[in-house]
């Protein structure tokens, strides 16, 4: 592609002085980037120039959409509605888990792509592996056929989905250029729309566990996905939720499954029953026009219902997608009293998420093997009263603790909330509806 550089440079200073580039020069540059013939040293100049001087709504659609065709998208022949759901990421938000054979059970298909953990959050994929024998690595037509056959399946993007995207986060990665919210509705939609949807619902978390720390921050990467999303001909809309605590009432691999499990069973917490039916009812109405309450009593009535709907559907994905039997058993526990009485007044949630990669459920380095049977068990909810006997949290294994692992992960877990003498009011978990 001779010539391709010196125009990309001009493209590079065109957006480093505000210019707005046209559809054929984001496209042109993606596709240039994708087959070799754009150094990473331009692409992380770009990236950075888009960190600094942001897209608009145009270009961030023609971002979009050059990643989305770098790769395979999916096209099907069903007469179900294709959907998904989305978490920009959480502590202990294992939603995925139950929302996909929920949904599968109520009349759509779900062939979901999941990432692995982030940061302090852990990931769907991650959590999965905790099953013995499950297979997250399968190709587009492994996962259209078993879509099509199941109703859901919960897989990694593979090689030929959005390879732009692949190419371009691990150069975000390490360049200062993840924040962006052009850049991160480009990949996140690139991945997911390339499943071939007719509809998607967006989970954007706020909070000290979660990627956008304010309640603004967050609405503004909901605006830009929604808006890129339903531009793009999917139906797209975004809760916006609160993550300043853990989701459910465990955070780590195999602990989650289980609870995911409990959950399918009609023995779920209340916080993650209302993540999981907003969401999924959201989604559903945008497919079948029914109103969100009678979305909600439909999934959960997968849940109720006496030969538990969703719980088998999930055991039909497991074993599609190679898994067997899934067993977890707590062996040790370690508790973290609070230090007086008083009220549980705020959690540093991140610190949760390091204490689960300390014990070794999460990495520190590419590549890290993990621990699965590892988690943390938050016990009391902000705005809960507590005495000195009460534990906050509970260090668990299914193995004898790794006693330098277990102090790290305790010292800051301790250093992680506040107690205070008065009693403050309890966070409101969903707090935005967008599109
Ligand atoms: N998740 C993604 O898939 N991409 C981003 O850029 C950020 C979070």
């Amino acid at each position: 592609m001779k010539g391709f550089e010196i125009n990309f440079v001009q493209l590079i200073s065109k957006k480093r002085d505000r210019g707005e580039l046209s559809q054929k020069e984001i496209a042109d540059l993606v596709a240039g980037f994708t087959d070799g013939s754009i150094p990473d040293y331009q692409m992380s100049a770009f990236a950075m120039a888009v960190l600094l001087n942001g897209m608009s709504t145009d270009e961030t659609v023609a971002l979009t959409q050059a990643m989305l065709h770098s790769g395979d998208v999916m096209e099907w022949n069903s007469d179900k509605p294709i959907v998904d759901k989305h978490s920009t990421g959480g502590l202990g938000d294992k939603v995925s888990i139950p929302l996909a054979p929920m949904l599968a059970c109520s009349g759509v298909t779900v062939p979901m792509i999941s990432g692995r953990g982030l940061g302090p959050t852990g990931g769907t994929l991650d959590k999965l592996e905790s099953i013995p024998g499950f297979r997250t690595d399968l190709s587009t037509q492994e996962t259209q056929a078993l879509a099509t056959e199941i109703g859901c399946v919960i897989t990694g993007a593979s090689p030929e989905i959005a390879p732009a995207d692949k190419k371009l986060y691990a150069l975000r990665d390490v360049t200062g250029t993840v924040e962006s919210i052009p850049l991160i509705t480009a990949s996140i939609l690139s991945k997911k729309l390339a499943a071939g949807l007719d509809a998607l619902i967006l989970d954007v978390k706020f909070g000290s566990g979660a990627f956008m720390k304010t309640l603004e921050q967050a609405t503004q990467l909901a605006e830009s996905l929604v808006s890129v999303g339903n531009l793009l001909g999917v139906k797209t809309k975004a809760i916006l939720t609160d993550m300043n605590q853990v989701l459910g009432s465990s955070a780590g691999n195999a602990i989650e499954i289980d609870e995911s499990i409990r959950f399918l069973n009609g023995d779920g917490p209340e916080d993650l029953m209302e993540v999981t039916l907003s969401l999924g009812a959201n989604l559903l109405s945008l497919v079948n026009d029914e109103p969100e309450s009678a979305n909600r009593t439909r999934l959960a009535q997968t849940i109720h219902d006496e030969n538990k709907p969703a719980f088998t559907k999930l055991n039909q994905m497991i074993q599609g997608q190679g898994g067997s039997d899934f067993s977890y058993q707590i062996n040790h526990t370690h508790p973290l009293y609070s230090p007086r009485a008083g009220f549980l007044s705020a959690i540093d949630a991140r610190k949760i998420g390091f204490a689960v990669i300390e014990l070794g459920g999460g990495r520190k380095q590419l590549g890290d093997e993990l621990d699965l049977g590892v988690g943390v068990r938050q016990l009391v909810r902000i705005g809960d009263r507590v005495t000195q006997a009460d534990p906050l949290f509970e260090v668990v294994s299914n193995e004898a603790f790794n006693e330098p692992k277990l102090q790290n992960a305790l010292r800051l877990l301790d250093d992680s909330f506040q107690i205070s003498e008065s009693p403050v009011p309890s966070q409101q978990l969903i707090c935005k509806t967008i599109g």
